[in-house]
């Protein structure tokens, strides 16, 4: 399944702990969470101007409470039920194994960590945890409180102020005075400082960096494969088509993440 000068470079060419992995959204897509862009993907049926943006949500909360509970709905529906497939799989194997030494992910579906993946730099956040606007302090957001929000938002999903009333529930004050909000980077915020300098310094040290399911359009998350490649690591690309950076991949791999990211971590390890 890998052609043969990409398994000869992965028995011969990587050095245990220098190989690093970039991930996007297409890493989960077989886990049933679709691509934002793709067919079947949020952003046919919402306006990611409105609902990726802070502004835009708290505007959809006072004039279409309706729009934004189905939002909400949709967006932890799927998340609810996605599980890590064998690309999560194998990404965390090759960690224990110290064969990878970091785990870059623009995700925010956590299942790198549900896999069993710990060295993680989540650069767009994790849609299972709130941050408080105050103090930055965060928390988990269970699934069960999750699940019990979403059932509540499907039942009373029409009226600003039951809405209002619910979504204070799940996303309340903190100690300092700051309100919780979910822990995901929004279109015109920045990312977020540590997890940035953190996977900066790690695709300075990398020799070999694992880029898989990632269209590399969104920026400034899609300009790092090319500070790795410019730092002198050798790119190995997973997609099931051409993304902004084929042209400079040193080894190219078109199919799916659940099949050849395996593939990869069998001929890293064997
Ligand atoms: P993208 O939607 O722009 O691109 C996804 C890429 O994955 C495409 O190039 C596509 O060809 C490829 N792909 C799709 N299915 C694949 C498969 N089975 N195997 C291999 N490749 C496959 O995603 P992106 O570049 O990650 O950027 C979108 C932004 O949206 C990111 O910031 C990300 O945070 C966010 N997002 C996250 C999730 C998630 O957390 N699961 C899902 C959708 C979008």
């Amino acid at each position: 399944m890998i052609p043969k000068d990409v398994a000869a470079y992965l028995k011969k060419r990587v050095t245990k702990g220098k190989l690093a992995a970039f991930t996007g959204a297409g890493v989960s897509a077989e886990s049933g969470i679709p691509t934002f862009r793709g067919k079947g993907g949020l952003w046919e049926k919402y306006d990611p101007q409105v609902v990726a943006n802070a502004k835009g949500l708290t505007s959809l909360l006072r004039k279409h409470p309706g729009e934004l509970a189905d939002f909400i709905n949709d967006f932890y529906g799927v998340l609810l039920k996605a599980r890590p497939n064998p690309a999560h799989v194998a990404l965390s194997l090759l960690e224990k194994e110290h064969v990878l030494s970091t785990l870059i992910t623009q995700n925010i579906d956590n299942l790198h960590q549900e896999a069993g993946s710990r060295s993680v730099i989540e650069l767009h956040g994790n849609a299972f945890r709130i941050r408080c606007t105050g103090c930055s302090r965060t928390l988990i957001f269970e699934k069960e409180r999750l699940a019990e929000m979403t059932a509540l938002l499907k039942r009373k999903k029409d009226s600003y102020l039951d809405l209002l009333k619910i979504l204070g529930r799940y996303f309340p004050r903190c100690g300092c005075g700051g309100r919780f909000r979910i822990d995901i980077v929004m279109f015109g915020e920045l990312l977020p400082e540590e997890e940035l300098s953190r996977a900066y310094e790690c695709l300075e040290a990398c020799e070999t960096l694992l880029v898989v399911g990632s269209s590399l359009v969104v920026y400034p998350a899609a300009g790092l494969p090319l500070f790795a490649k410019e730092h002198g690591a050798t790119i190995i690309e997973i997609n099931h088509e051409p993304s902004a950076l084929s042209n400079l991949s040193d080894f190219r791999l078109t199919g799916k993440a659940s099949e050849l990211v395996p593939a990869v971590a069998h001929a890293l390890t064997s």
